[in-house]
């Protein structure tokens, strides 16, 4: 299997390792330990003179299976994969990171990782600078002597800012620092940063890699030099390690990441399209319109806007509670990357523990719902919102 093929066929089939009992599906191997055919080949294998299978902490061929179909979409050389999409971000930080260091961070990033490089890293002297995601600017004026890393997610969640890869890479090269870019919201069908400039991906698999919201699942993606020798030895010792049955259900789950993230896109784009020409609808937050104000840079670094549409309404709210308390099909929860469309309400839920202030210097109004588009039927997804909008 050669990465030269296409993203649809790496998808299917990139990764594949067969027993000698020639299954068609890929295996699925639980098991905590390998064994040697003798104490020298035990030996080999502790010491890294021989490749292969020791204890599923660190090397597990599902897992194995997992890591290389990933790398493949990612255009990366290596990929290590961790329990979540936290821990990956963590272990990238353990890795790369150490006392006295500074990380410019983008301030549209997932709650808990503001939580990870604000609070629990400064508690290790990890000191980071938040700035604005769609100003190149600010990342520029933060850098300091000692400015490690820079990361961000594009697009940001909810208001789906987007961020310039190529540009910030530019500026994090000049500082030295390691551009890391969360690329939970687009997956490599979306969106390859690597191929931007980007030096380490990350990934919650638990959101689209899976897409049925099953299991959770995180990875690092990059240079073997960066991955094998940097982010593997915190893994292997600290043991983020992703289980074999959550490494072999997202490896399902990528057999149609491509199907899905297209079609979950062109709904997305339909919906927010909808919703852009409501009376009811104040402002609508979707790459994919020309009304968005980074939609040329979206257009550029993304294949489509993909499937995260925020929309403020009118009512404040009251008007964000009734449309979503009138909904039957979608369902209401924070998650997002399922095929089954879910729907919130960030003030209140994942943004509910900042204060108000920080909450509309964020740009997260009373009024703004998140909807994540999945793949029911368009029509029936406009009826469900029609409803109580
Ligand atoms: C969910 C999410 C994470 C965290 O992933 P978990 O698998 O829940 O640990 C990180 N980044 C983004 C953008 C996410 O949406």
């Amino acid at each position: 299997m050669d990465n030269k093929h296409e993203l649809a066929t790496l998808g299917v089939r990139a990764g594949q390792l067969r027993s000698d009992f020639q299954e068609h599906s890929e295996g699925l191997f639980l098991t905590s330990s390998f064994v040697f055919d003798s104490a020298a080949q035990a030996a080999a294998r502790f010491s890294g003179a021989e490749e292969g299978y020791v204890y599923s902490r660190f090397t597990n061929p599902t897992v194995s299976m997992f890591q290389a179909r990933l790398a493949a979409l990612e255009g990366a050389e290596a990929c290590m994969a961790t329990a979540s999409g936290m821990s990956a971000i963590l272990a990238t930080a353990m890795a790369f990171l150490k006392s006295g260091d500074h990380v410019v961070c983008s301030s549209g990033v997932f709650g808990a990782t503001v939580q990870l490089f604000g609070t629990i890293l400064a508690r290790f002297g990890v000191a980071t600078t938040f700035v604005s995601a769609v100003d190149a600017a600010q990342w520029e004026a933060a850098v300091m002597p000692n400015t490690r890393m820079f990361f961000l997610e594009t697009p940001s969640n909810p208001l789906t800012e987007i961020s310039d890869i190529e540009a910030l890479a530019r500026i994090g090269r000049r500082a030295n620092a390691l551009l890391v870019v969360d690329n939970c919201f687009c997956t490599p069908v979306l969106q390859r940063p690597l191929e931007l400039g980007a030096d380490l991906v990350i990934h919650s698999a638990t959101k689209y890699l899976d897409g049925q919201g099953r299991v959770l699942g995180g990875a690092v993606c990059g240079p073997k030099a960066l991955v094998v020798d940097g982010v593997l030895p915190f893994l292997r010792t600290a043991g983020p390690s992703l289980s074999p049955f959550n490494a072999w259900v997202i490896l399902k789950g990528m057999e149609t990441l491509e199907l899905r993230m297209l079609k979950q896109s062109e709904q997305a784009l339909d919906l927010a399209r909808w919703l852009e020409g409501h009376p009811s609808v104040a402002k609508v937050h979707y790459p994919g319109l020309a009304s968005h104000p980074q939609h040329s840079l979206a257009m550029r670094q993304q294949r489509s806007g993909g499937a995260i549409v925020s929309f403020e309404l009118k009512g404040g709210r009251d008007a964000a509670w009734k449309l979503i308390d009138a909904t039957r099909l979608i369902s209401i929860t924070a998650n997002l990357g399922d095929v089954k469309t879910t729907i919130t309400h960030p003030a209140t839920t994942t943004h509910g523990r900042i204060s108000a202030e920080a909450r509309a210097a964020a740009g997260i109004t009373d009024g703004l719902v998140r909807v994540a588009v999945g793949l029911e039927a368009l029509g029936d997804l406009r009826a469900d919102l029609e409803r109580g909008i």
